[in-house]
Order: C-alpha cells, then sequence, then structure tokens
C-alpha cells in the first residue's frame, strides 16, 4: 500500500498532468511519512478532498443530487450528497456545470490490440512490444474515465496481461483495475486460430488451444499459474450471413463448458465467452457462464436461462460499428452492415425480454479512450438512459466481481469517481467526454 501511493506520485509526475495534479502531489507528499508508520491508518492520514459539482448521479435510485459533492479520504468515499462536511485542510474541487458519477466499466476491452494489428497480432509483434502499447491503452482508457475494465483476452501475448494488472496495483503506471484472463481458449482450427496458412509455418495462433473438457481445465490451471483473474472461451464462429440470418458453428459442447465453470469454481474464479448465437449461446447459459458476450442471437430458452441464472448480455455494439465504418471492400461493408441491422433487430427483442446486460466495447480493434461510445450505441438502439447506466456500472461491477466495492458513489466505496459535462439520463454522450478522472481516491484527470 506505501509503495502504491509512492509509486503513483512518480507516475503522477511524469504526466502531462502535472500542474494540475500539483495539489494531490502535495497532499501525497505529506501524508506518504505519516503513512509509512502502519497501513492500518492511511486513511486517516491523507488530506480530504471534496468535489462539488452541478448535479451527482445516485446510480442505484436513478435521482439527481443538485448540486451534488462527495467527500473523498484516501482510497474511500466518506460522504456523499447536495452538501458534505468540508473537513480542515480539504482540498475542494468545483468541475462546474458537470454530473458527478461513478467511474465508467468496461467489462469487455483487449488491451493488447490496437487499430491495424487484430488479425494476427502474434505474428506481427512481439509481446515486449505489445506490453508497452497494452499499457499506453491502459492509460487512455482511465483518461477516458474507465476505472475498472475486464480484459477479455489477450490475443497471443500469453500471460503478459498479469504484468500490466500489477504494475497498475503497484503505482508503477496508470490504468483501471483489471480483471485479465490471460489467452483466450480455443479450439484447433477455431474462430482465433490462424488457419489455411502454409502448415509447414506453424503459424501462432491467437489464443490457447483446447480440444476437450480435460484440455480446457489444463489450459486454465496454467492461465491461473500465470495470474489469470478468470478464464475467457471462443465459443462460436467463424459467422456468416445467409438471407440476413447469422450463422455461427458451436465450439464447445455444453457439458464441456460446464466442466470449464466447475474448474472456474474451484479456482473462485468465472468463465466468460465470447458467443454470438445459437446453440452455443444456449450451451453457455445452460453451462452458467458469467457473461455471454456479443450475444447477438438468443434463443426464448436462452433468454429465460440468462433471466433465471442472472446471466448478463454484454453487446459491445462499439466494434461492430467500427468494423462496418471501417471495411475494405464493399462486400466486406455491406457483410458487417447486414450484420449490425441484424444485431440491432435481435437487441430490441432481449431489452423486451427483459434480460440483464452489461456494458462492453470491445475496445482494442478501435482506438483506447474512445470507447464510452458503446453506452450512446445502447441508447440509440432501445436502452433509456438509466438502464444502459445502470447495466454498466452496477452489473459491471458484479461482473467484475467488485459488487460492493465500486460502481455506485456510496460511503464505503472505492473512490472511483468521474464528471461528465450536463446531464448524462438527458444526454448519455456526455461520457464520451469526461472532464475529471479519479481512482483510487487520486485525480489523475482534471
Ligand atoms: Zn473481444
Amino acid at each position: 500500500m506505501n509503495r502504491n501511493i509512492k509509486f503513483s506520485v512518480k507516475a503522477v509526475l511524469f504526466s502531462k498532468f502535472t500542474l494540475a495534479f500539483s495539489f494531490v502531489l502535495a497532499a501525497f507528499s505529506l501524508s506518504y511519512f505519516a503513512m509509512a508508520q502502519t497501513d492500518a491508518y492511511i486513511i486517516a492520514h491523507q488530506t480530504p478532498i471534496v468535489l462539488h459539482a452541478a448535479r451527482l448521479l445516485e446510480i442505484e435510485s436513478g435521482k439527481l443530487f443538485q448540486p451534488g459533492e462527495v467527500l473523498v479520504l484516501g482510497e474511500r468515499i466518506v460522504a456523499v450528497g447536495q452538501s458534505v462536511e468540508h473537513p480542515k485542510g480539504m482540498q475542494y474541487f468545483d468541475v462546474g456545470d458537470a454530473t458527478l458519477m461513478p467511474g465508467l466499466i468496461d467489462a469487455h476491452i483487449h488491451l493488447f490490440l490496437h487499430p491495424g494489428a487484430e488479425d494476427l497480432p502474434p505474428v506481427e509483434e512481439s509481446v515486449p512490444w505489445r506490453t508497452l502499447i497494452a499499457a499506453d491503452a491502459a492509460r487512455a482508457d482511465l483518461m477516458a474515465g474507465f476505472t475498472a475494465e475486464r480484459d477479455m483476452g489477450t490475443e497471443g501475448a500469453g500471460s503478459a496481461d498479469t504484468a500490466v494488472r500489477n504494475a497498475i496495483n503497484s503505482g508503477l503506471i496508470l490504468g483501471p483495475r483489471l480483471r485479465i484472463s490471460g489467452n483466450a481458449i480455443d479450439i484447433m482450427g477455431g474462430h482465433e486460430d490462424a488457419n489455411r496458412f502454409n502448415p509447414a509455418q506453424a503459424v501462432l495462433s491467437n489464443a490457447d488451444r483446447a480440444n476437450s473438457a480435460d484440455e480446457i481445465i489444463a489450459v486454465m490451471r496454467s492461465q491461473h499459474k500465470e495470474g489469470s483473474d478468470f478464464a475467457k472461451i471462443y465459443e462460436t464462429g467463424h459467422d456468416s450471413m445467409v438471407n440476413g440470418e447469422l450463422h455461427t458453428p458451436y465450439q464447445y459442447t455444453e457439458a464441456q463448458l460446464a466442466a470449464a465453470v466447475e474448474e472456474a469454481r474451484r479456482l473462485n474464479a468465472v468463465v466468460a465467452v465470447h458467443a454470438m448465437g445459437e446453440p452455443g449461446t444456449l450451451y453457455a447459459a445452460e453451462a452458467g457462464v458469467a457473461s455471454i458476450d456479443h450475444a447477438t442471437q438468443l434463443s426464448d430458452e436462452t433468454m429465460r436461462l440468462m433471466k433465471e441464472k442472472h446471466i448478463p448480455a454484454v453487446p459491445t455494439f462499439a466494434i461492430f460499428e467500427y468494423f462496418a465504418e471501417h471495411a475494405t471492400s464493399p462486400e466486406t461493408k455491406a457483410r458487417e452492415e447486414a450484420l449490425l441491422k441484424f444485431k440491432i433487430g435481435e437487441f430490441k427483442k432481449q431489452i423486451a425480454a427483459g434480460i440483464p446486460f452489461a456494458v462492453g466495447s470491445d475496445v482494442g480493434p478501435f482506438p483506447h479512450g474512445t470507447q464510452a461510445r458503446e453506452l450512446t450505441l445502447m441508447v440509440r438502439y432501445g436502452m433509456k438512459p438509466l438502464a444502459a447506466l445502470p447495466a454498466d456500472l452496477i452489473e459491471g461491477a458484479k461482473l467484475l466481481g467488485w459488487a460492493d466495492q465500486i460502481g455506485t458513489l456510496k460511503p464505503g466505496y472505492y473512490a472511483d469517481i468521474i464528471a461528465v459535462p450536463g446531464n448524462p439520463l438527458e444526454d448519455i454522450s456526455v461520457t464520451e467526454h469526461v472532464r475529471l478522472v479519479m481512482k483510487n481516491g487520486s485525480i489523475v484527470r482534471q
């Protein structure tokens, strides 16, 4: 904990926001030696911070405090309301005509991907290079207001995400709280394998291969050994659109996924799947995965199970929009647009069915730091802002395993707080223009 504070001061020193942080630096350097005595008094010895804005969103009730204030001490929120205590010696930040709200959560990201190298990154780039790229991506996401994220696979960089998560946690680099999976898991010749190259080249896969329940478990154990928090499994693909309908073969049986879920339970972890459509989405719901990502096509039975077992869908519209807009040929563009149109129609049915949602963008193939676009698209395609925001914050916190720690501005929770201009309940797209970011009680962007 002490190292944490020391290193975050260093990281801040080298950022371009140095001037804005001079208050924070002063507070930390004053309190650092006091804290070094004992961890138990870390909070008591730090300078209190009060954030003030025209509005504050209480996400659980959907109410706005006008104005709104938060009192932060150390890494935690102490008080929230229209006004809070202003302790002596506090630092006071008035962000004006803005709304204070919990830091955003992205439940589907790829720190190790960047535009232009998403197809065969293990062939094109070294893991050390990709790790540096990932550190930069983590910083970009945090600056955009994402204070917690779930990385859904390094796509061939193995367990290098362990280093990125640990570097963030130790304060060496800036980034969101992370849950990481290492490589995703895929069948031989599957969705993320490097297929149809010269066999003599043995081209590297983007994922770890497993062809049976036993092999899935063996891969999960080695990923766990190397630092993963959960397992990401490719359950469907490749995808094709035929006469306006999605076709996507399943990769693992329900029994194989259930074996993975059982192994995850033994490790006190979860399994999340990439699953575009039936019957893979049904197998995933039956097996009891933690989330069904992409979730473009869900049968009535799959949706019934998702409601019953509280398994959120993570639609990832942002990546579909990006691929449709950045297609390299008219044929690809037509296919991507047909897929997005189909997806939008299915999403409306899913909302009507009342299944749970979390918010994930699949950022990586499109630029890090731009992914609040996902919230804008979920609202454009049918959700109310007051449904999309709890999906992001409350479902996201649950899905990441921080249910009682983040996602809400409440006393005792981590001080992961952002300010967005205007009112996100009236215009969700303000989440794409975050003004202030506090993570773990430190202001990292102002
Ligand atoms: Zn993904």
